[in-house]
């Protein structure tokens, strides 16, 4: 008898049809001998409605109240998921991520998983039951409701797989696995049999939506394989582990992309040393995630400084660099919330050169202009305007000969 940690995303349990479909594929697993945990999604976009709801009663509501009104979206779910399998004959019981012992900090809207007391799900496993738990959410130490973060229901289920030993951890979704780059975007895009995991984190946290990156993060560091396939076909998905990929050369593995980068330029800033830090530590204090920064060479001790952030977060960064540009003499703080970013992605690409020629040429070819560059050992992303950022991926899944099978 195995441990099964399964995991249902929004889409998968979108309509009460869908529910059914998932509790007969819960079912199935149970039939063949194992005890089964499933987590499960809010349905469908309950949770971007649930967000408008609450921006429809309040300018900012406080971050307390956002997190425990948006746990209500995966309680309905896995609530839901219990009666459908009970309504077939099954013993199943769901849990809020409080009761299935989800400890986190408090750090509302992307509260990190500080552990998980695994007693209660242990003991209704126990009893033969089939376990939900609803995704996204956990419980501080004062007993507050904190969510992980958008698509932390992954997350949730990883942590379940890590702390109840699980050998396995599968999460179930609308596409057939991880693909070489967004399906939606390019339809030529191929099925990965099976990718590492410092692949996988990159392109998740580079936008691929299709796993969390901190799930991505919990299975490598406690070496729990990870399978994504579809809720919908019985077809054999992606195995994301540890052994995938090695000494695979000069090959990009896949392409990400992301439509949520707006970016900050404070312009004419004196060059002297102190003047970053008494840009990003109020943006720090404030709780603002920065991702690239890029300063320019100064010229008569002048310079930019370039950063980006959400698209989300651009009035409040602006409000905090505003007075901050003004007091430390620079010319102008100026925005553009119109960018995304395309990356590729393979560790394939360490140490061999060319994969940025090969890159910009691609991007040269469409016409499309580069705003800003970063790279790791194993990617390499350009900031680029948002119309261009399908554009963008087409062309470089064709330069990179992604669609050709290996
Ligand atoms: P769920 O609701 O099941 O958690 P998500 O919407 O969070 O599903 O993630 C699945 C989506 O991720 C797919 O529908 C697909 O459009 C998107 N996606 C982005 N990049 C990739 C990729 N490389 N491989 C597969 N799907 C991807
Ligand atoms: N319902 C949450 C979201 O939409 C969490 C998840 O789907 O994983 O982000
Ligand atoms: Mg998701």
């Amino acid at each position: 008898m195995a441990l099964i940690v399964q995991k249902y995303g929004g889409t998968s349990v979108g309509d009460a049809e869908k529910i059914k479909n998932v509790a007969r594929r819960v079912a199935q697993t149970k039939d063949k001998g194992n005890q089964v945990v499933v987590v499960v999604s809010a349905m469908g976009d309950t949770t971007d409605e649930l967000i408008k709801l609450a921006y429809s009663v309040a300018d900012r509501p406080s971050d307390r109240e956002l997190d425990l009104l948006l746990s209500t979206g995966e309680i309905v779910s896995c609530t839901l998921l219990a009666m459908a399998l009970e309504a077939m004959g099954y013993e199943a019981i769901s849990l809020t991520g409080a009761q299935a012992g989800i400890r986190t900090d408090a750090t509302y809207s992307r509260a990190r998983i500080q552990k998980v007391d695994p007693e209660r799900v242990i003991g209704e496993l126990d009893k033969g039951n089939i376990v939900i738990v609803a995704g996204f959410q956990g419980v501080t130490d004062e007993m507050d409701i904190t969510t992980l973060g958008r698509g932390g229901s992954d997350t949730t289920a990883v942590a379940l797989a890590v702390s109840l030993g699980a050998e396995v951890c599968q999460i179930y979704t609308d596409v057939e696995g991880v693909y070489t780059a967004d399906p939606r975007l390019v339809p030529e895009a191929k099925k990965l049999a099976e990718i590492g995991y410092d692949e996988m984190l990159e392109l998740a946290t580079y936008g691929a939506k299709v796993m969390h990156p901190r799930a991505v993060e919990l299975g490598e560091l406690f070496n729990v394989p990870i399978l994504v396939a579809s809720s919908f076909s019985d077809s054999p998905g992606t195995l994301i582990h540890g052994g995938a990929s090695m000494e695979v050369r000069n090959k990009v593995r896949g392409i990400a992309h992301d439509l949520d980068v707006a970016k900050i330029t404070v312009v004419g800033v004196p060059d002297r040393p102190g003047i970053a830090a008494s840009v990003f530590e109020p943006l720090a204090k404030a709780n603002i995630s920065i991702d690239t920064i890029v300063q320019n060479a100064s010229i008569n001790k002048i310079t930019d400084l370039t950063f980006t952030v959400a698209k989300s977060q651009l009035k409040k960064a602006m409000e905090v660099v505003k007075p901050i540009a003004q007091s430390i003499g620079a010319r102008e703080c100026t925005s553009d919330a119109r960018l995304g970013k395309v990356s590729i992605i393979g560790t394939g690409m360490q140490n061999t050169p060319g994969f940025a020629a090969r890159m910009f040429g691609a991007l040269s070819g469409q016409g499309i202009n580069i705003q800003l560059i970063t790279t790791s050992e194993i990617r390499i992303t350009c900031i680029i305007d948002e119309a261009r950022v399908k554009d963008a991926v087409q062309a470089l899944h064709r330069a990179f000969e992604l669609e050709i099978e290996e």
